[in-house]
């Protein structure tokens, strides 16, 4: 059951815990990578894209950069420290304002709308 008592006391699911062998310093060559880099952008555009007016959105608020005030984030839903092998798996990303992304780290956000 979600959000009973004792699941919140229970130790975390295998999805919740970090990929044996992650490092921050793993994660920040890759987030200087070349292939992130592209895919994000493609991300980025192809959000643009689906749009009429061409501007990228926040996936949750719907905003652009310049409605929301702030950037916008190539998110990874499935953070990659909990699953390093969807880094670059472009089902595992969204686009999302700085606002919705903050204070989410690597906690799932299915379902929280600001
Ligand atoms: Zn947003």
């Amino acid at each position: 059951m979600f959000g009973s008592r004792a699941d919140t006391l229970a130790p975390p699911p295998a999805a919740e815990r970090a990929t044996p062998g992650y490092t921050r310093a793993k994660a920040e060559r890759f987030r200087r990578s070349q292939a992130w880099r592209r895919l994000r952008y493609r991300i980025l555009a192809a959000n643009a894209n689906s749009h009429a007016d061409g501007k990228a959105r926040c996936t949750l608020c719907n905003r652009t950069a310049a409605e929301a005030g702030c950037a916008l984030h190539v998110d990874h839903r499935e953070c990659v420290s909990k699953n390093w092998g969807r880094r670059l798996d472009a089902t595992n990303l969204r686009v999302l304002c700085a606002d919705c992304n903050v204070g989410r780290s690597n906690r799932p956000l299915e379902g929280v709308a600001p």
